[in-house]
């Protein structure tokens, strides 16, 4: 025990007994360990000082809430919630609420400090938040849910608000979920508040682009690479892991181009076809009452295990379901020569490496999927205008502060002879760390 730490008095005996607690473990899980690896690599470029590295790595709030929800079976289910904000330096936190069996503290806070990593690239004036209940959404009836949804936000109220912390979608959630939240706050302070969340249906404020957003970024990035690489979108085939939100939208649009779809999964199935798959079919089938691909039946279109989508061979692969999908052994065997990370970590420790000794290109999360954030961006700073634009001019500035950002990466990552990976870090890394050190340490 370090006797600086034991201080005075009859606190001795307690102490002796206490656990050392090293900073940085209250987040500590497989997810919080990956971004902090990443986010260390980059900062080696950087030549950063251990204090300043802390103080942009650690998140800055955590909660968590335990919280009862009545069930249709008039039974009381108790839920595990979590929000991380994970830095307040250049404005209000913005991130994501999931809900997912496997949602954690150190799930959310390496979230949460991609979301920073990701505003600060894209030059967005939020800092990262992410939140999540730890529950099997799929199980839960829609008026469950919405109880659920309910009392979470209400189990917030102290640390959120338009100019504090304002959530959106992500896995599990939808606009609906976020038109509960807002009506929730909006009933806490006596008026109707749209700018507490972003995603939220189109009549409550929401923006037209915002449900396809991260999926069309996705796709843009995906032609900035192919215009790197002098090819055609038309010209390449697909794997795409995931069919929600996210997966598909980018399958359609994908489609839209001309590109060759041959595979699809969701956590039922994969569906194969070589020639490629009928996504406006399969497209309409998981907006009807099945909800799952397992289920899918079209001539020449083969279901098989979720897993053998890592079989197919594609030359561009996009992870657009969990985090932590590509391990070392896929990584080894996974047949195609670009992975576009739609996903949040699809990526292990570790198995970024054996991918680049393999040559295949990998165009990180923080860039590829950041079409969210910055819609959710457009979209707040719409509703605090009370002034709505236009789809058109959405998609335009969509595009250009992505292409923006990619090529501020790609340029980086060349001068320094870095990854991409790196490359998008060591610039939203040193963006933070100057605003850090310019508002300085307070009192
Ligand atoms: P979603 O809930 O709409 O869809 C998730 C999809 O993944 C579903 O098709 C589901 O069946 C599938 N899935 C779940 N577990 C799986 C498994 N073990 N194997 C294969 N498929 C599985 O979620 P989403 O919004 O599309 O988010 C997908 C990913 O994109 C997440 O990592 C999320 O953090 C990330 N992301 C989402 C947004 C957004 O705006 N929605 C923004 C940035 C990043």
């Amino acid at each position: 025990m370090n006797e600086e730490r034991r201080g005075t008095g009859g606190w001795e005996s307690v102490l002796d007994n206490e656990i050392e607690i090293q900073a940085g473990k209250e987040w500590h899980n497989r997810l919080w360990d990956s971004a902090v690896h990443q986010f260390n690599e980059a900062a080696n470029t950087l030549d950063l000082g251990e204090s300043i590295k802390a103080r942009i790595i650690e998140p800055r709030r955590s909660l968590t809430v335990n919280f009862p929800v009545r069930m249709d079976n008039n039974e009381i289910q108790r839920f595990v919630g979590y929000r991380v904000q994970h830095s307040l330096t250049v404005g209000p936190t913005k991130g994501g609420i999931r809900y997912a069996p496997g949602v954690s503290m150190g799930e959310c806070a390496a979230l949460a400090l991609w979301m920073t990593l990701k505003c600060s690239l894209l030059g967005i004036p939020f800092g990262g938040a992410k939140g999540g209940v730890r529950c099997d959404p799929n199980r839960l009836s829609e008026s469950e849910k919405e109880r659920l949804t309910r009392r979470f936000a209400a189990e917030l109220l102290p640390i959120i608000g338009p100019e504090q912390d304002i959530p959106a979608p992500d896995m599990g959630t939808g606009e609906k979920e976020m038109a509960h939240f807002m009506d929730t706050y909006s009933q806490s302070v006596g008026h109707t508040v749209p700018d507490i969340v972003t995603g939220k249906p189109i009549v409550l404020g929401g923006n037209e682009v915002r449900t396809d957003s991260t999926g069309l970024g996705v796709v843009y990035t995906v032609e900035f690479l192919m215009k790197q690489l002098e090819t055609d979108v038309k010209d390449i085939t697909v794997a795409i892991q995931g069919s929600g939100k996210v997966g598909l939208v980018a399958a359609k649009e994908l489609a839209l181009r001309g590109a060759t779809i041959k595979a699809l999964s969701d956590v039922t199935a994969s569906i194969h076809n070589p020639n490629g798959l009928n996504i406006k079919a399969i497209s309409e089938y998981l907006d009807g009452p099945n909800k799952f691909l397992r289920d899918y039946k079209e001539k020449g279109t083969e279901v098989s295990s979720r897993e053998s989508l890592f079989e197919v061979q594609s030359d561009l692969f996009i992870p657009a379901a969990l985090q932590g999908q590509i391990t070392k052994e896929i990584a080894k065997s996974i047949d195609c020569s670009f992975i576009v990370e739609a996903a949040n970590g699809p990526i292990v420790l570790g198995a970024d490496s054996i991918l680049s000794e393999r040559g295949i290109i990998v165009v990180p999360d923080i860039l590829a999927n950041a079409g969210g954030v910055l819609v959710s961006y457009f979209e707040w700073a719409e509703t605090q205008q009370r002034y709505p634009w236009s789809s058109e001019q959405v998609k335009i500035r969509l595009r250009d502060r992505l292409e923006k950002s990619f090529n501020e990466m790609t340029e980086r990552s060349k001068a320094e002879s870095i990854s991409w990976r790196n490359g998008a870090q060591v610039v939203a890394i040193e963006r933070l760390v100057k605003a850090a050190e310019l508002r300085g340490v307070y009192p």
